[in-house]
């Protein structure tokens, strides 16, 4: 699970997160959505701890992450390795999948294995297959990025993402740079993902796949929280207004 508390993102003057406080169960789905420039990117960022939260707290599994605050409210910054530990626990996947155009699908997954989990060759690669094969890529293990439609490189870089096994996964519009035919394959490995019941973050303009997947919707409008609830609670009618002028935006 991941707790967040009066998180406050600043970049110079402005304030683009403006006190954030969001639960996010284990083994749940929460959908992020709101309008662009509210704040999404930057808080699953902050998550990520790629970015660093100006003030508040977020908890993963009980752990902070980067800073410890004390009762009385100041933060300090933990060591490195325990930073590094709790991170450990998060994998992203973004929009455009950066993945390494040198590798095949297989190296891509595998890189980390040997760098980052110092595992040997054969280890690392057996590991990567078998995320290959989750995301229904065996098949195109030796294939470099440029040889993949754009939502098999997505599916590569959930199962690079995966291969690490994090806890949680944070999903910054991991459709949003694909054609509409191959938004479904992408979508349908998030929705396995969820069924087999992993702890999920997701921003994404897909309103069925949240309507559908999502335990809990979070609406986040200029920088705040304005709406979290059940897909039921928050978009039964009559809704908030600011939310319906949002949906008539963007559907
Ligand atoms: P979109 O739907 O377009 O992806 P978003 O909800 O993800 O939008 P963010 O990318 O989090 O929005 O940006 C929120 C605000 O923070 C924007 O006004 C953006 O310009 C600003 N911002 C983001 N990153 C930085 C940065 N590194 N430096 C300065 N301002 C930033
Ligand atoms: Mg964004």
């Amino acid at each position: 699970a991941v707790s967040v508390t009066g998180l406050v993102k600043r970049f110079g003057q402005a304030e683009v997160l403006r006190g954030i406080d969001l639960e996010v169960p284990a083994g749940r789905v929460t959908c992020l959505i709101g309008p662009s420039g509210s704040g999404k990117s930057t808080l699953l960022r902050c998550l990520a701890f790629l970015e660093e939260a100006t003030e508040g707290a977020i908890l993963i599994g009980g752990e902070p992450l980067g800073f410890a605050v004390t009762p009385d409210g100041r933060r300090t910054r933990l060591p490195s390795g325990r930073i590094r530990a709790v991170r450990s626990q998060i994998g992203m996947v973004f929009q455009h999948f950066n993945l390494w155009p040198h590798m095949t699908a297989l190296g891509n997954v595998s890189e980390a294995l040997k760098t980052v989990r110092r595992l040997g060759r054969s280890e690392a690669d057996d590991r990567a297959m078998a995320q290959l094969r989750k995301v229904g890529l065996q098949n195109r293990a030796n294939l470099y990025p440029s040889q993949l439609s754009g939502g098999q490189q997505q599916r590569v870089a959930i199962a690079r993402a995966l291969a690490l096994e994090p806890k949680i996964m944070l999903f910054d519009e991991p459709t949003s740079s694909l054609d509409p035919e191959l938004t479904g394959e992408v979508l349908n490995v998030m929705r396995a993902l969820a069924a087999d019941g992993m702890t999920m973050v997701v921003v994404s303009h897909e309103i069925g796949f949240a309507a559908s997947v999502g335990h809990q919707i979070a609406f986040l409008d200029h920088g705040q929280l304005l709406l979290r609830g059940t897909p039921q609670e928050v978009f039964r009618k009559p809704r908030h207004a600011r939310l319906d002028q949002f949906l008539d935006t963007y559907l």
